[in-house]
């Protein structure tokens, strides 16, 4: 009785699953849809702790253990997600995709050792659960290294590495871990079974970080998308070896997720996989400004880009990551309502890749309740700039550089930019001439259609609602 009302409780936490993602691809409906899927999650475990049981037909017996660990990983949940600024989301997602990669790490080891000390039992040692071990070994460890580089890289402790030879490096370390989980599993008995399976664990453990490591610039966010996905698909490797659909069905939603996600981004960077992974890796590269502009620029003051805006018909902004850095999302609402109130029409051109995460700028927007009919995507934003008499640029940078159109040496080049230069005018802020994530200068900041409005950009904002307001 007890395991048909699991069933049924894992059915039902599936759905939840799947409607909770429906309701996230619109931000409308994606809180809600969080929501429901946390909802479905949480009666997935209770239902797993009380209900499960166990192959001899037994309950689960140690409650204490797993409240106690619940409650550890709750309140460290509940404090990292209410402690963390905006800005340092992505780190977090890098971190909780590596903690997803590492439990299935774990389950498989244990599963791994489960079976040794049984002497690896013919009934329970087939090819098809050791190549689930191993899978999920090898996937929950590039994952776990992985996004702990990636999380070092977001959050500038660690430096874009490549040298000569890494992708063959690279190669040999998977082509090593693949070759080794199929041998052993040829050959269990064997005295160095268990030492070759811990072999693989540290083989893969490498992989993940020579993976991330050289990878750079502009193509962080495809990186960002695949570990999630490879975090869902280590995952489900975990419910298969236990035979837990709903932990299963999980795991392929955040894989095929992540997979979409890693598909559009590759997209919105003009980038096959195959390109980002060993191809020309972007960032940190210092090349010159499109057509060696740089050295002349225009600053523009306060009260004359108040002016300009006010007496526009029509104002595009552009957010970037330096919006979110300056926590300015509710100052720039003010701005669009204030414009509005001039007969302004005002509307969002966001670009894919802007700020550090895969869709960084509508949840910033969102939080300030930005309309969401206000936000164009890159495409439509781009026919409209001919129509546009004032681009305010608050805090974005490599989403907008020409180089990605006209300087095949970027690191950046042939990646889908915002084309902001069709408006009439072009207002830049952000703080100094220094460069964006990709560590390129910006060929955009010294065009004559351009002005700097030079300043963090919630001061920034501040003061231009004031001059708008005293207008
Ligand atoms: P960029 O990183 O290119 O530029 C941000 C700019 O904001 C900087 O040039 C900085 O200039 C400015 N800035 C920083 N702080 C402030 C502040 N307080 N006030 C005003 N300006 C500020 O951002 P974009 O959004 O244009 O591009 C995103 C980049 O990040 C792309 O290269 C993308 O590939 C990469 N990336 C994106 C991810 C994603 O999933 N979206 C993930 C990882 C990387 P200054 O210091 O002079 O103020």
């Amino acid at each position: 009785m007890g395991v048909s009302i699991l069933a049924i409780i894992y059915i039902i936490a599936a759905v939840t699953f799947i409607m909770g993602l429906k309701m996230m691809s619109n931000p409308a409906s994606a809180r809600k849809g969080n929501m429901i899927a946390g909802v479905g999650m949480v009666a997935a475990i209770l239902g797993t702790i009380f209900l499960y049981r166990n192959p001899d037909g037994g309950l689960l017996q140690n409650h204490i253990w797993i409240f106690a660990a619940i409650a550890v990983g709750t309140i460290i949940g509940v404090m990292a997600a209410k402690k963390v600024k905006m800005t340092a989301m992505p780190e977090m997602v890098s971190l909780f995709n590596g903690l997803g990669g590492a439990s299935a790490t774990l389950i498989s080891v244990i599963e791994f050792n489960h079976l040794a000390d049984q002497g690896f039992p013919v009934e329970a040692s087939s090819a098809g659960t050791m190549a689930i071990i191993f899978a999920g070994v090898i996937l929950g460890n590039i994952t776990f290294s992985g996004s702990i580089v990636a999380w070092g890289k977001l959050s500038g402790k660690f430096k874009d590495f490549a040298f000569k030879g890494q992708h063959i490096i690279n190669l040999l370390l998977l082509g090593a871990s693949i070759a080794l989980a199929v041998f052993i599993t040829s050959d269990l008995q064997s005295d160095t079974t268990t030492m070759l399976f811990y072999v693989v664990f540290m083989l893969s453990l490498v992989y993940g970080i020579f993976f991330v490591l050289p990878i750079g610039g502009a193509d962080m966010p495809v990186v960002i998308s695949l570990l999630n996905s490879l975090s869902g698909l280590s995952a489900a490797c975990s419910g298969f070896l236990y035979d837990n659909k709903v932990v299963f069905t999980g795991g392929i939603l955040v894989g095929a997720a992540g997979t979409i996600l890693t598909v559009l981004m590759c997209k919105a960077m003009n980038r096959s996989l195959v390109n980002v992974l060993i191809g020309s890796f972007g960032g940190g590269g210092k090349s010159a400004a499109a057509d060696g502009e740089q050295g002349q620029y225009k600053e523009i003051s306060l009260n004359d880009a108040a002016v300009v805006m006010s007496y526009a018909n029509k104002v595009l902004i552009v957010p970037g990551y330096g919006l979110a850095v300056a926590q300015a999302q509710h100052t720039c609402h003010e701005l669009e309502k204030l414009l509005e109130v001039k007969g302004v029409q005002v509307k969002y051109a966001i670009h894919p890749v802007a700020g550090r995460m895969p869709g960084h700028m509508n949840v910033l927007l969102a939080e300030a309740d930005v309309s969401y009919d206000k936000l164009l995507e890159m495409e439509e934003a781009n026919d409209e700039f001919p129509t546009t008499d004032v681009v305010l640029i608050l805090g974005a940078n490599d989403v907008v550089n020409p180089a990605a159109k006209t300087d095949p040496g970027s690191p950046i080049y042939g990646m889908p930019i915002l084309d902001v230069e069709l408006a009439k005018n072009v207002i830049v802020n952000k703080r100094s001439m220094k460069p964006g994530y990709a560590g390129i200068e910006n060929g955009l900041f010294y065009r004559p259609k351009t002005s700097m409005l030079f300043g963090d950009a919630k001061k920034v904002l501040q003061d231009l609602c004031g001059e708008i307001k005293s207008l």
